[in-house]
């Protein structure tokens, strides 16, 4: 594949080659009036790894987006399964970075999330303690309780025991109505109340009146989005597998490459204004 080396400083080991029709994608992305710019966080920013609250972004990336945030009608998204409440704790992204959890349908700028109403409330506690006898069988799998949805994580499971404990898991859920069922990387998320990655995209992009929506991520919730985003938007896809993503990268190192490329393009494109109240965020101009 034909390659361009685009970048500056890198992390130690990463590549941060961007493949050709990817640089040419981003700098007719960067010179757009006014862009969306949305990231997964695990897999995409942040390394897969054993213990979900051990995830960490690579190193210069948040910063990274901190600063493509500060520039001018340039909004700048975290969009993930995960509950608002751990994007928080796990992420140094600031305002205006906007952080979207659980698929949707939480958002940081949201002064409070939606609640539980006394139906789901109900339909929660029920598939709650219906999952509980799942663990009973299957004690090395997990439940996360996040404000709308149970996850059944099998990360560490050996292949037979992750298709007994699914298995099981999908047997409750025919006993429950109206769960949103969405299989990942080594989870199985059983919602109470959804709207998508997709969706929330697309509200963002009509909010905001952007041109454009560049979108990556790496996991089956991610296809999702692809799959609804416009012909004019940008999708990248993070590792390998089948995708509906017009692009792709290898690693959250060329994700990294890939928002430091995208900032670099779009400081060249912008006025010189910024999003940020205190100047001491962004970078001093490198020319
Ligand atoms: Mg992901």
């Amino acid at each position: 594949m034909t390659s361009t080396r685009i970048t500056s400083p890198m992390t130690p080991g990463s590549d941060p080659t961007l493949a050709a029709p990817l640089v040419d994608a981003l700098q007719r992305f960067a010179a757009l009036p006014r862009v969306l710019v949305a990231m997964d966080f695990d897999g995409t920013l942040a390394p897969l790894v054993d213990e979900p609250m051990d995830a960490r972004a690579l190193p210069g990336s948040e910063e990274l987006l901190n600063e493509l945030s500060c520039l001018p009608e340039t909004l700048v998204a975290l969009v993930s399964g995960r509950a608002l409440a751990d994007l928080i704790e796990l992420t140094r992204l600031a305002e205006p970075v906007l952080l979207v959890g659980s698929h949707g349908v939480e958002r940081s700028s949201e002064a409070q999330a939606p609640s539980r109403d006394a139906t789901e409330q109900t339909r929660f506690a029920a598939l709650d303690a219906d999952l509980a006898t799942v663990l009973r069988d299957h004690p090395r799998a997990r439940v996360e309780r996040k404000p709308h949805s149970l996850v059944l994580h099998t990360r560490g499971l050996s292949g037979q025991e992750t298709e007994a404990a699914v298995r099981a898991a999908e047997e409750v859920v025919t006993r429950h109505t109206g769960l949103v069922v969405t299989p990942g990387k080594e989870v199985l998320e059983l919602a109470t109340r959804h709207v998508g990655k997709g969706v929330a995209l697309l509200e963002l992009a009509q909010e905001h009146s952007v041109d454009s929506v560049l979108f990556v991520g790496d996991d089956v919730t991610d296809e999702q989005a692809f799959g609804v985003l416009r012909p004019t938007d940008l999708t990248v896809k993070v590792g390998q597998g089948d995708t509906a993503a017009q692009h792709r990268v290898d690693d959250e190192a060329q994700v990294l490459a890939l928002v430091r490329a995208l900032l670099e393009l779009r400081r060249r494109a912008a006025r010189p204004a910024t999003n940020c109240m205190d100047p001491s965020r962004n970078t001093p101009d490198e020319a």
